[in-house]
């Protein structure tokens, strides 16, 4: 597992519409294995990825390091339940966030209130970059891809 982002698969983001992904929107670069991963801000609620619900555990340790370098502080994935039986992952700075949104969200529920995934302590990376690529890194990037296998369960 990469000791900065936390993956083994140094090339398996972005999973949906990586071409989109890459150009468009700036990308936390690991210094560490060199993985991209999504940190945009999305332009009408101010949201980045690793606000938004996740399919699963696994997913969401993805882009849990743009949540831990954002906040600079280590958060923790959480696993949520709806009324309805669904599971999913959600990352939250702090109990208090977690709790917040439990009250807003009345049929949402954590069992066991504290995180299924975190890590130890917010560390800083010496080759982090966080930015826009080039065409010639988007190419590069999608071509290292290729051969790998980029299946997540989602
Ligand atoms: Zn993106
Ligand atoms: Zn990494």
């Amino acid at each position: 597992m990469c000791e900065e982002c936390y993956s083994n698969k140094n090339r398996i983001t972005p999973l949906l519409n990586p071409f989109v992904c890459l150009q468009k929107h700036t990308q936390y670069i690991c210094g560490t294995c060199g993985r991209y991963i999504c940190i945009e801000h999305d332009e009408k609620r101010g949201l980045q990825r690793w606000n938004f619900p996740f399919k699963s555990l696994e997913i969401a340790k993805l882009y849990l390091r743009t949540a831990n370098y954002t906040m600079k502080k280590s958060c923790g994935i959480y696993e949520i339940s709806s009324s309805k039986g669904r599971v999913f992952y959600k990352i939250f700075v702090c109990i208090e966030d977690l709790e917040l949104f439990l009250r807003k969200n009345k049929n949402k529920i954590c069992e066991k209130m504290a995180p299924v995934f975190i890590v130890e302590k917010y560390k800083e990376y010496p080759n982090t970059e966080v930015r826009k690529l080039t065409a010639k890194e988007i190419k590069k990037y999608m071509s290292e891809r290729q051969g790998v296998i980029c299946r997540v369960d989602y």
